[in-house]
């Protein structure tokens, strides 16, 4: 039997080959210290948890769901909108469509926009998705290389204008997976502008709109006057309520974005487990920010064990404001692919090497915050008992 070819031109996804070599460690005995993948390891929070056996004990929620979601969930999803980022006036008939997590909502965007001699303005480094569906839907990515010196966000003005004039979508991820960057409401507007003048659908991937430290609150693009227009942001639970494999988000914004994404979906998926969207609804709903903070205070706190235990070991670094990760240089000398061996083979670590995010994530290397503060601890010690210090 023979792969269609659209396989063949998929690169391996990134974290397959990391358990792959995870495993075959494990195999061997090796007690390997895992801060690879953003998986959170804290479980769902009970109340949650509540609803769901509530939810699934009633008979009412085991026929199809409505493809789009229920009416209830995309209420709640839009009053969510503007409680939290004073996004008023989302219309939950066209406006909003529930999303088996934002992976399956981001691919069938591309599905729904791109074709063949389409570029897609991708974020390099970035979410590996972005590239793969853009090779499932035939077109070309451009990659936009998020620089240190530009605190980490893309360079419109690099963007050649033919390549522009041909691009379908431009994506964006703030804060941002790997970098750990945040983005401002006026580059929002920067990039409104920008697709507004190339006629490009701005996706804003928002997968951690709530994880966030030391009180500072990511926006959403959809604040940005007019970004409607041409503006849809995918929104996911996984992350905020440790609910990875519950698998619920949803996208908002731009009725065409939306009425695409919604025709793709509606053949190829049949909408989300209506328990599931129960949950969500009361998430959304009923969420108070006290019980936000007890699943962010986890990350915070870990995030400065790493931090303070790398800068202890002469790496210069600031402590990142948002997301799972502490995207950090490799000391001079070293490709990332060959600190990230050298992490492996010495102490035991598993950590991406910052290119396999993209080309220009060459020369660093990502710490995931999603195991037990003590383990983080020993990660630094083994660094310290091998003699790796940064310069
Ligand atoms: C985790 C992640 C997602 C996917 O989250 P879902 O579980 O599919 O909702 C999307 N984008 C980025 C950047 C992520 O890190």
């Amino acid at each position: 039997m023979q792969f269609a070819k659209r396989l063949e031109k998929i690169p391996p996804y990134l974290f397959a080959e990391i358990n792959r070599k995870r495993n075959e460690l494990v195999a061997k005995g090796v007690d390997i210290i895992n801060m690879a993948v953003g998986d959170p390891d804290k479980p769902t929070p009970e109340w949650i948890i509540q609803v769901m056996h509530e939810a699934v004990d009633d008979a009412s929620t085991h026929n199809y769901p409505p493809y789009q979601g229920t009416q209830e969930f995309r209420e709640a999803a839009a009053k969510w909108m503007q409680c939290r980022f004073g996004v008023a006036g989302l219309d939950p008939n066209t406006e909003i469509v529930s999303s088996i997590g934002s992976k399956e909502a981001i691919h069938n965007t591309f599905l729904a926009f791109v074709e063949a001699g389409d570029y897609t303005l991708i974020p390099d480094p970035g979410y590996p998705v972005y590239r793969t569906s853009t090779i499932f839907a035939g077109g070309e990515c451009f990659p936009m290389p998020l620089k240190a010196e530009n605190n980490f966000l893309p360079d419109l003005s690099a963007i050649p204008q033919e390549v522009a004039h041909k691009a379908k979508l431009l994506w964006i991820n703030y804060p941002n997976n790997p970098t750990g960057a945040l983005a401002t409401l006026e580059f929002f507007e920067e990039l409104v502008a920008f697709c507004k003048r190339y006629d490009i659908l701005l996706c804003h991937d928002h997968a951690y709109s709530e994880m966030a430290y030391d009180g500072y609150k990511p926006p959403s693009v959809l604040q940005v006057a007019g970004a409607k227009d041409v503006a849809i942001e995918f929104h996911s639970l996984s992350k905020s309520y440790n609910m990875t494999g519950w698998r619920i988000g949803f996208v908002a914004g731009n009725a065409i974005g939306i009425k695409g994404l919604a025709q793709v979906k509606t053949n190829v998926d049949s909408g989300v487990f209506k328990a599931i969207q129960a949950c969500a609804i009361a998430a959304y709903s009923h969420s108070s920010d006290a019980e936000l903070q007890t699943v962010i205070s986890v990350y915070q706190n870990r995030r400065d064990i790493i931090v303070e235990g790398l800068q202890s070991l002469g790496w210069p670094l600031q402590p990142p404001k948002a997301t799972l990760y502490v995207w950090t240089p490799v000391p001079p000398g070293y490709s990332s692919t060959e600190f990230a061996a050298l992490l492996l083979d010495k102490c035991g670590i598993l950590v991406p090497p910052g290119n396999g995010y993209g080309a220009a994530g060459e020369g660093f290397f990502r710490i995931a915050l999603t195991i037990p503060d003590e383990r983080l601890r020993e990660a630094i010690q083994r660094m310290r008992d091998a003699g790796i210090r940064y310069g």
